[in-house]
């Protein structure tokens, strides 16, 4: 178990919001082998059920494809029975529209707990673009094509920035700069998380 949890000795359940390519998924990846989180990302499930070719991963793949977002009842199920056993976990990637935040705020109600922190992370377009750019060349992800990068920003400002809003009328949010290297958007991070 990482320090961060041994220090608040309590169960924790954050969330990373923010575009893509803001470094959520590397920032998640590097708390989870560090300090001992569960990392529960949505689009890693949903590439993980394409990628096993399973008819949950067929469904998804035509909204992943393009850019778009997988149905909410859908992504909600997925997170349904993970959430409910997991401590300490890092939500990344959900919630992605406000009835998923609204669905993830009943969840834990009904499960007697709640969130502890969202942290938002805060990035320029530009280096948006170029980043998921990289990506692409190194992963090879299809959603990382002009076309559908193009989409999925079009996509985060429509359904996704009211889940910060959302969540900042409920004054949850700590906003970081996710600009810089990934030491240093590490170090920010963790400053965050104290
Ligand atoms: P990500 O790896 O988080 O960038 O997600 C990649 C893709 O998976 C998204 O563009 C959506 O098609 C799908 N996806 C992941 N999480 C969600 C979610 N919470 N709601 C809807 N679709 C999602």
């Amino acid at each position: 178990m990482g320090k961060l949890i041994r220090l608040r000795g309590i169960e924790v359940r954050i969330v990373f919001l923010g575009p893509p390519g803001a470094g959520k998924g590397t920032q998640a990846g590097m708390l989870t082998s560090e300090l001992g989180y569960v990392h529960l990302s949505t689009g890693d499930m949903i590439r993980d059920e394409m990628g096993r070719g399973t008819e949950l991963g067929k469904f998804t793949q035509t909204f992943y494809d393009k850019g778009d977002l997988v149905p909410d009842e859908t992504v909600i199920d997925m997170i349904k029975e993970r959430l409910a056993g997991a401590e300490n976990v890092i939500l990344d990637g959900f919630p992605r529209t406000v009835p998923q935040a609204a669905s993830l705020d009943d969840q834990l109600y009904r499960i007697g707990v709640s969130l502890d922190k969202v942290i938002y992370f805060s990035v320029d377009v530009d280096e948006l673009i170029d980043r998921l750019e990289k990506r692409r060349d190194i992963e090879g992800r299809v959603d990382d094509e002009p076309e559908a990068i193009r989409h999925r920003m079009d996509v985060y400002d429509r359904e996704t920035a009211p889940v910060v809003d959302y969540y900042r009328d409920g004054d949850r949010v700590i906003q970081i700069d996710a600009l810089g290297t990934i030491d240093e958007v590490r170090d920010r991070l963790i400053g965050a998380l104290k």
